[in-house]
């Protein structure tokens, strides 16, 4: 009798695999949306909430801010780290389950999708939601991280943020030179008695109308060619020291605030080759109002397919449009 062929170890695991209705990776506010409103169609979403680094945590970004005031149904506001634990024991009331890893690669080529997990494992998914979400880029100058992590007057997001009493009528320092910088500025002059906008050139990066409205306000004071070399206070921020870099001088300016607006990378590496992805590396959905991908039964929620509004409440309807559209296809027998 002749041996049979040996199979390979690999394709074994793969073969063994089981085939998830739902995978959704990332928890967010997209990615918990996503898995109550498949929870509660029956989809038994199962949830990679993320393994943690230094830089991302379970949750997402929103496990950095401290209070959020613009969310819908708390008038009160509401704490960043309360609202995501709240959003995640809103998902496990119904048949969500969670595993604490990131996925690493997938392979969306053929069906069912195949996914391997940080720890590696395989599984494979009839659908699939991708929210990891974006990171905000730092500058990574000694102080920023502390205050910003303690709540000490450092942010990325001045929308978020902005508003809280703490800044207002402070001297508040913006850096950045794009679209975000002008718009941070211009909304941190409604609390601001005066805001430093800190370029490391001596020209904007910001389309010409956000350029002439900051240009405009007599609340903006724009110090070129200048970088911030360190973040000064102890349990909130006191001042900065920055450096021009034409001359290398320093010195050291007093705020009461500082916002970084230098970009946001998105959370896609794990995508690339398998998803059409913008110049920018953020996922690019191809029919407007829809969140299905370039991959038919691959969706993407949240700020990994957002470069524009970057709202946690925009991210949750985006993560229940993704829920309802992955139930759909899957309804139709697509999977
Ligand atoms: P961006 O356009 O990439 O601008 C980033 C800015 O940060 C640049 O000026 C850059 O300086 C500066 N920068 C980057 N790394 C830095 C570092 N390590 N130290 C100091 N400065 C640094 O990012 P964005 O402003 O977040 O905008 C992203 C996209 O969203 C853009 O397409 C923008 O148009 C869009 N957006 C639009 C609006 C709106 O229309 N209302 C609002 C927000 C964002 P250099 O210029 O020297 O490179």
């Amino acid at each position: 009798m002749p041996a049979a062929t040996p199979v390979p170890e690999e394709a074994a695991v793969l073969e063994e695999a089981p085939v998830e209705d739902l995978v959704i990776v990332g928890s967010g506010p997209a990615g918990w949306t996503a898995a109550i409103y498949a929870a509660r169609a029956n989809l038994k979403p199962l949830v990679f909430e993320g393994a943690g680094s230094r830089t991302m945590i379970p949750g997402g970004q929103l496990m950095f801010t401290t209070d959020v005031e613009n969310y819908p149904g708390f008038p009160d506001g509401v704490g960043g780290i309360e609202m995501m634990m709240d959003f995640k024991r809103q998902a496990l009331r119904f048949d969500t389950r969670v595993v604490t890893e990131d996925i690493v690669e997938v392979d969306f080529s053929g069906r069912p999708f195949r996914l391997r997990s940080s720890r590696g494992d395989e599984l494979r998914a009839r659908t699939v939601i991708v929210a990891t979400g974006a990171n905000a880029r730092w500058l990574g100058v000694p102080g920023e991280e502390r205050l910003a992590q303690s709540g000490g007057g450092v942010s990325a997001c001045a929308v978020c943020d902005g508003a809280l009493p703490f800044f207002r009528g402070q001297v508040i320092a913006v850096v950045g030179g794009g679209d975000s910088a002008m718009e941070e500025a211009l909304y941190m002059t409604k609390f601001a008695s005066e805001v430093l906008l800190i370029h490391r050139r001596d020209e904007l990066r910001a389309s010409r109308i956000m350029q002439e409205r900051a240009l405009a306000s007599e609340k903006i004071r724009f110090l070129w060619n200048t970088v911030v070399e360190e973040v000064l206070g102890d349990e909130v921020i006191a001042g900065l020291r920055l450096r021009e870099t034409l001359t290398g001088e320093e010195r050291e300016v007093a705020v009461g605030g500082m916002f970084v607006a230098i970009g946001h990378d998105p959370n896609t590496a794990f995508l690339r080759g398998q998803l059409d992805l913008k110049e920018n590396g953020y996922v690019r959905l191809p029919t407007a109002w829809r969140t299905e991908t370039n991959v038919p039964g691959v969706f993407a929620a949240g700020d990994v397919m957002d470069d524009y509004y970057r709202q946690a409440v925009s991210a949750a309807g985006t993560g229940c449009m993704a829920a309802l559209e992955a139930e759909r296809f899957l309804a139709h027998g697509e999977g």
